[in-house]
């Protein structure tokens, strides 16, 4: 039986931390089991400016020494040539697409891909990665990323040569069509759409803090991403998504979706991985795939995960970690 597991210093390649004091707290948390991540932009106010992507990273980088924020940009209408040119001059690895109100902080996201045509020729000039939030938020909620899917399929054909990460892929559909599509365009996959699904949510007593969208879908999805995620596909690698609210507000009658899922992401894909007797795929899926689709070095040094029982924190300054409060086979050495 495996009981240790040793694997390059992993990446999350989807993070949120928020621009509120807690984000400190947040970072750290993350710098426990990664040695980077891909930081989103909807903060309030959004990352929008070469100014605010470096303040942004001084801030992550002071609150969480030898933990790498990777930078990105949120994509608003009218962005063109010049300011996307300034962004990654600033250090920004990727511009992020939010379909307008499709999720937390994005009421002024993008109304239409022809809205920010400027912005997505000059990224695809410059190497830049398009991370896409793909729902089409006037469909019906377990529907909404099927829905989006012709957008993708249209960007992918007018940007050829555009590196594209489909985030948080969450359905059949989706996973089907970023496979059917050329090498450019891949997906991250978080940790709750691979092992839970709507039941989790709301197939018992309310459970607020499975809430995110896309919203966690139906058994037949979560298991066609696991094959998928077995099958070490390149296209496919870890993005946790994860995205610490205050418990009050999770808790309250107008929860906001997100799952604080950094601090349990590691033990929990451990057993899944050892579970399914592919432990090998857990490194590709973690600290390779990711940083190769984005160009990046892979990390230096090791991170080791022992099979010892671990109780998940209660919360985090303020906020729930996913599965708080139960304990969890595997645990970070
Ligand atoms: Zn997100």
């Amino acid at each position: 039986m495996t009981e240790t597991i040793k694997i390059r210093r992993p990446d999350d390649m989807h993070l949120h931390l928020r621009n509120v004091p807690e984000a400190a707290a947040f970072a750290r948390a993350s710098a426990l089991s990664f040695a980077r991540a891909v930081v989103m932009p909807n903060t309030l106010p959004p990352v929008t400016t070469p100014g605010r992507v470096e303040r942004y990273r001084e801030e992550i980088s002071a609150a969480a020494p030898g933990f790498t924020p990777l930078m990105t940009f949120k994509l608003v209408p009218g962005m063109g040539a010049k300011e996307i040119e300034a962004l990654s001059r600033a250090g920004a690895l990727a511009g992020k697409y939010y379909p307008a109100n499709a999720t937390t902080n994005a009421e002024d996201g993008v109304p239409s891909p022809e809205s920010v045509a400027k912005a997505l020729g000059e990224m695809e000039r410059l190497g830049l990665v398009l991370s896409i939030h793909g729902e089409l938020p006037t469909a019906f909620c377990l529907d909404r990323e099927a829905a989006f899917l012709p957008v993708l399929e249209g960007i992918a054909e007018a940007h050829p040569d555009l590196k594209i990460v489909f985030e948080h892929v969450s359905s059949r559909e989706g996973l089907a069509a970023v496979l059917a599509l050329p090498r450019n365009v891949a997906a991250t996959v978080t940790v709750h759409h691979l092992l839970f699904t709507l039941d989790d949510i709301a197939g018992g007593a309310l459970s607020p803090h499975f809430f995110c969208k896309p919203i966690l879908k139906r058994p037949e999805d979560r298991d066609a991403l696991q094959r998928a995620v077995l099958s070490r596909n390149p296209k496919l690698f870890f993005g946790s998504d994860s995205a610490p609210h205050p418990i009050k507000r999770k808790e309250g009658p107008k929860a906001p979706g997100g799952i604080f899922s950094a601090p349990a992401a590691l033990p929990l894909l451990a057993e899944f991985f050892v579970g399914a007797g592919k432990v090998d795929a857990f490194e590709d899926f973690v600290s390779r795939f990711g940083a190769e689709f984005y160009g990046l070095e892979p990390n230096e040094g090791q991170i080791t995960l022992v099979r010892e029982p671990w109780r998940v924190p209660d919360e985090i300054a303020g906020a729930a970690p996913l599965l708080a409060g139960s304990t969890l086979s595997w645990s970070l050495a």
